[in-house]
């Protein structure tokens, strides 16, 4: 049965999608945030690329290919402004033999021309408008969005009720419903809970290993100058320059990203969160390799930067689908060639996080998956693909049920 009400919690990119994707099938929503605004977390960057990065056609690259066209599709339809959203393109340098090397077979894929193409030194230099040294990948559709006014637009639906400034402690289930709670009382109550709060979703479902860890990783603003402001499209080497879409104060900015911390961080480090000039260089080495030239040009225009922790998981595939009850899953393990509607599923709670580095290009395409499994609709990926985001994998694999590791419920 369609479920009448839900509540999501979590409003980055993954629970204001799954809001979105739900209300859009008629299934009333509240979306719970514990900031004042939405966004304004790990989805609060100033701009985000949506790009895939392939490499064959591998399962992953099948993943990121559907996620990237799944978003474009979603982006546009939603009507942005051209301030916000833009689908630039964006080329992808052979700046290293493994990177060329990896271009090349992509390119000899046979994707149509409008999803992707290699070009030329020249002709990258012709579409970027600043000199590029390397042949590169170019897929003209890919775009930059800013994530505070997406996450708006998503949420501007007539089916969605939004409360800010409630931090969910904990939940619980009855025999009709769920009831969400602060640390002391009731916020909310619907059929049913999607956990959409990144690296706080293990403190609402402990007993569950999700093996999630938080990465820190830091973005840098550069002021324009009158050359760089030429540049048309994104521009990604092992980082990323943005057009000089960004205005701050009286400055046009490009966006120059991202770190990776080497090792985890913690949410509640606050010095994880604090912008670091190391990472600065770090960001500009990057840019070296993107176009010396301006790398020497911009390397004194760094005006800002922002820093935020990306939830991954050891697999780096996403935490996607319904969650099973771990006490009863371990009190009682089924066999390996069990069915998987036999599994102790709980009705009604489902979980969409760990997004890692292209949470822009996966997480709508999960929201789309999570009201297909939660609608009875069809999926918007292959079962197989799906059942390598089971949220409950980490617990499956622990206890010898790889099978059952690698399913959805929508095969019971
Ligand atoms: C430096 C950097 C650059 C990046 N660049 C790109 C890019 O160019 N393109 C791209 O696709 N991706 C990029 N990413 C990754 C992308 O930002 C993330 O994948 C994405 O934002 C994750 O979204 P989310 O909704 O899962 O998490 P979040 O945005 O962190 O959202 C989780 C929300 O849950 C809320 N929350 C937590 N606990 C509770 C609670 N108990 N109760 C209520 N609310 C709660 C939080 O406040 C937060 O708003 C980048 C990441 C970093 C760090």
């Amino acid at each position: 049965m369609v479920p009448k009400t839900a509540i999501v919690i979590g409003g980055g990119i993954a629970g204001c999608s799954t809001a979105y994707a739900l209300a859009q099938r008629g299934i009333q929503v509240t979306l719970l945030e514990r900031n004042a605004n939405i966004a304004s977390e790990t989805s609060g960057n100033p701009l985000a690329m949506l790009y895939p990065r392939l490499s064959g056609n591998d399962t992953s690259s099948q993943f990121a290919l559907a996620g990237y066209l799944h978003s474009l599709a979603l982006f546009k339809s939603l009507d942005l402004s051209p301030a916000d959203f833009d689908a630039c393109g964006m080329l992808q340098l052979g700046f290293n033999a493994r990177e060329l090397a990896r271009i090349q077979k992509v390119a000899a894929q046979n994707h149509p021309s409008s999803v992707l193409k290699q070009v030329t030194k020249a002709e990258a230099s012709a579409l970027a408008s600043i000199k590029i040294e390397h042949d590169a990948l170019y897929f003209p559709n890919a775009a930059w969005v800013k994530p505070q006014q997406l996450c708006k637009r998503l949420t501007e639906h007539k089916s969605i009720s939004m409360l800010t400034s409630n931090n969910v402690g904990r939940l619980l289930k009855n025999d009709h419903a769920f009831e969400v709670y602060d640390h002391k009382n009731i916020i909310a109550k619907a059929d049913i809970v999607i956990i959409a709060n990144a690296n706080n979703a293990q403190q609402l479902y402990p007993d569950l290993p999700l093996n999630t860890q938080a990465v820190r990783g830091q973005v840098s603003l550069l002021k324009s100058i009158e050359t760089s402001r030429q540049l048309k499209t994104i521009v990604c080497s092992d980082g990323y320059l943005s057009p000089a879409a960004l205005q701050q104060n009286a400055n046009h900015c490009h966006c120059l990203g991202a770190t990776f911390s080497g090792t985890a961080a913690t949410t509640n480090k606050q010095n994880d969160l604090q912008i670091d000039n190391e990472d600065h260089r770090a960001n500009l080495d990057k840019l070296n390799n993107i176009s010396p030239l301006l790398r020497d040009q911009l390397q004194n225009n760094i005006v800002g930067g922002r820093v935020s922790l990306r939830c991954t998981t050891a697999d780096y595939w996403p935490l996607v689908g319904q969650l099973l009850d771990p006490v009863t899953l371990k009190a009682k393990p089924p066999r390996p060639s069990a069915a998987t509607n036999s599994l102790p599923w709980i009705a009604g709670l489902y979980m969409n996080v760990a997004h890692g580095s292209k949470g822009f290009t996966s997480a709508p395409l999960c929201a789309e998956l999570l009201a297909g499994l939660i609608c009875n609709d069809t999926l918007p990926i292959s079962t197989e693909l799906a059942g390598l985001l089971n949220p409950n994998r980490f617990l499956l694999r622990k206890m010898g049920l790889k099978r059952l590791a690698k399913m959805t419920t929508a095969l019971s």
